[in-house]
């Protein structure tokens, strides 16, 4: 409890010194310094849900919730693109990797060295996640050959690494499904996009991967068995939607902060803003937003640690739709906590030099990354219904 009580106040340290400053002047380049994902790493970061054979400290899913909230007040981009790599592409290879796999690519990853991402999404298929194209064919030598496209992928042009979702062809042309491969971007036959201009989270890059008949090794690139890719993608989205909560709960931690600085100094008709009552109710109902989005995020948090101490056989089959609940609900009072951020500072509240302009581009993914909200609702539906014909 110490320790990680001791972390947070030294990540917190950090963040004031190594990304607050700079996280304008990132957002307007449209890049990080690649190096941050190494200070990331080194103040500890990257090892809250890692273990210690692996450079981890496994503090557990709070203190990396409290981390991910804190790193979000702060810089959204480095948020997200730090969580592609250690947690898109980290996760699945700590759950479902071999040890050799953990030693070549997850250690790495987890100390800063190199990046990874996560490459699921394509052209004509996002949120139908079974309807993708890319192909992994096994050749007759056993070498496997990967020919598709990818788009929207966080951290497409800086990354070493990807974990890619493809129908996996074997050596007789039989189709054995939807498998993960951990790729080697460093390939000739792979081509990088140019990152997308996007509405927000503008310096963490996006954008499209080609695999062009690439070939990137054999059965030892496969991630946790033939077949298995569409089941460990949706086990590891419940992680990536308790993250996208606690974005959330940062990025309005920040609007609060933001508005009672800002309600305090900026006059009008001869008294500060905040006198207004019109003024005085959106700050109570911001507040208000930040406490209802902190309860039900640490309440899921807590709950998920305990369920992975569990047996899987005794796990919480309601997991899965408690976390799409979270996202959704902090996803939502999160845009409308921005929303009221800016219009709290009227016309300071357009302008680039208020950070809740940013905030107010940048919130928008959260209802859209991790599965749109429209898919949460159909979760939660297809969960509740399923569970009261039992
Ligand atoms: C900044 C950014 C970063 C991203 N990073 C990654 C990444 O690292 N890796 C990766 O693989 N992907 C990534 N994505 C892709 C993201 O996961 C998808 O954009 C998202 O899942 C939605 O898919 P889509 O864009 O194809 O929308 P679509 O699936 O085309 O949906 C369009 C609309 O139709 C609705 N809709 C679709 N199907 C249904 C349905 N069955 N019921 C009700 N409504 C439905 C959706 O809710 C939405 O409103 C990223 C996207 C963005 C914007």
């Amino acid at each position: 409890m110490d320790d990680w009580k001791e972390f947070i106040d030294s990540f917190r340290k950090f963040l004031e010194r190594e990304v607050e400053p700079f996280a304008h002047e990132w957002d307007e380049k449209g890049e990080l310094p690649r190096v941050i994902f190494k200070k990331l790493s080194d103040i500890g970061y990257f090892g809250l849900v890692a273990p210690e054979e692996y450079g981890g400290s496994n503090l557990g899913i709070i203190p990396s919730v409290q981390a991910m909230e804190l790193l979000s007040e702060f810089c959204g981009s480095t948020f997200f693109s730090a969580s592609a790599s250690f947690g898109l592409f980290g996760e699945p290879l700590k759950h479902f990797g071999s040890d050799i796999q953990k030693n070549e690519y997850y250690r790495p990853v987890l100390s800063g060295e190199k990046i990874g991402c996560m490459a699921i999404t394509e052209p004509q298929s996002g949120s139908d996640v079974s309807s993708i194209k890319t192909i992994a064919k096994q050749k007759k030598d056993l070498s496997i050959e990967l020919s598709g496209q990818k788009t929207y992928i966080t951290n497409s042009s800086i990354a070493d690494y990807a974990i890619v979702l493809a129908r996996f062809i074997n050596s007789e042309g039989i189709d054995k499904g939807l498998t993960h491969f951990i790729v080697n971007l460093d390939n000739p036959r792979i081509q990088r996009g140019r990152p997308m201009k996007k509405l927000g989270l503008r310096a963490s890059v996006t954008g499209e991967l080609f695999f062009d008949q690439a070939v990137i090794g054999n059965e030892e690139n496969i991630l946790g068995g033939i077949g298995k890719g569409f089941r460990q993608t949706m086990a590891t989205f419940n992680e990536e939607r308790l993250s996208i909560a606690a974005y959330s709960l940062g990025v309005l931690n920040a609007c609060l902060k933001e508005c009672i600085s800002f309600a305090s100094s900026r006059m009008s008709f001869g008294k500060p803003i905040y006198q207004h009552q019109a003024v005085a109710h959106m700050i109570a109902d911001l507040y208000t937003k930040v406490e209802s989005v902190r309860s039900f995020t640490y309440r899921i948090a807590n709950e998920m640690q305990t369920d992975q101490e569990k047996e899987r056989k005794d796990r919480d089959s309601e997991m899965g739709a408690k976390c799409s609940a979270l996202k959704l609900f902090a996803s939502t009072q999160a845009r409308e906590g921005v929303n009221l951020a800016v219009q709290i500072h009227g016309g300071a509240g357009y302008m680039e030099e208020y950070k809740v302009a940013r905030l107010y581009r940048d919130i928008r993914l959260a209802e859209i990354g991790g599965g749109t909200s429209e898919i949460q609702k159909s979760i939660i539906a297809g969960s509740i219904m399923k569970r009261s014909k039992k």
